[in-house]
């Protein structure tokens, strides 16, 4: 299958698993997570498209920007992110999905402040309280969140998480719901500079699962682009 046919078949997956708990298609945000596809291939996604890609790694995306992989659609970062490279992403990526920590809050607004920008960010909860994996507590979140509404260069759009590797069918839903409880929650408490618009949750085993319990965007790379070869 081509990168075209598979964007097409999850795309009529991503609307039904839509229509089926309520909400419309285009309401949901298919992200084509792109790490370890080059530049070419990026491109191709774009085409048949996704409404955004993910980049996992700084070096990556910085290889693959100049190529005009991105062009015509959003460019998020979706991987583990360090304090000393945001430098070399804010104000390239429309959104920061990994923010987990006040250091790496405070690193984004300096940097964003000099660029005279706001940048949008989500902020990725460790929902499965996984001792190796990033992401903020659920127990720990009000107090990033009260952090972050202090800073007037960065702006957090929403939630994402990546739970434990599920077994079985449905077995991250417990997780799915547990997040789609805490953005409810969040909405409904109204944090300065914090909004709820965006739950990003479901990869390309678990992606139905997930918008069925509420997420709006999906991080999808496998199923488009095929198996990832690891050297
Ligand atoms: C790789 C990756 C995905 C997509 O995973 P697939 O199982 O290939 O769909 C989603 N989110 C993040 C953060 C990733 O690193």
């Amino acid at each position: 299958m081509s990168i075209r046919e598979n964007v097409a078949a999850i795309r009529a997956r991503v609307d039904a698993a839509a229509i089926e708990s309520g909400r419309k298609p285009e309401d949901i945000l298919l992200v084509a997570a792109t790490k370890m596809n080059d530049a070419d291939r990026v491109k191709e996604a774009v085409a048949a498209g996704v409404d955004a890609c993910g980049e996992n790694r700084v070096q990556e995306l910085l290889e693959k920007h100049p190529k005009g992989a991105y062009e015509g659609k959003p460019v998020h970062f979706i991987g583990h992110l360090q304090t000393n490279k945001v430098k070399q992403i804010v104000g390239l990526v429309d959104l920061i999905q990994s923010v987990d920590s006040e250091a790496l809050l405070q690193k984004i607004d300096a940097q964003a402040e000099k660029h005279g920008i706001v940048q949008d960010i989500l902020i990725e909860v460790n929902i499965g309280d996984e001792e190796a994996k990033s992401g903020v507590s659920p127990e720990a979140l009000p107090a990033l969140l009260e952090k972050a509404s202090a800073y007037s260069h960065l702006r957090v759009r929403g939630l994402m998480a990546i739970p434990p590797i599920s077994r079985e069918p449905g077995g991250n839903n417990v997780y799915f719901c547990a997040m789609y409880k805490l953005f409810i929650d969040i909405g409904a408490k109204k944090y300065d500079n914090v909004s709820m618009d965006f739950l990003s949750m479901g990869m390309s085993d678990d992606f139905e699962d997930a918008i069925r319990c509420g997420a709006n965007m999906v991080r999808v790379g496998s199923s488009i682009f095929g198996a990832r070869h690891y050297a």
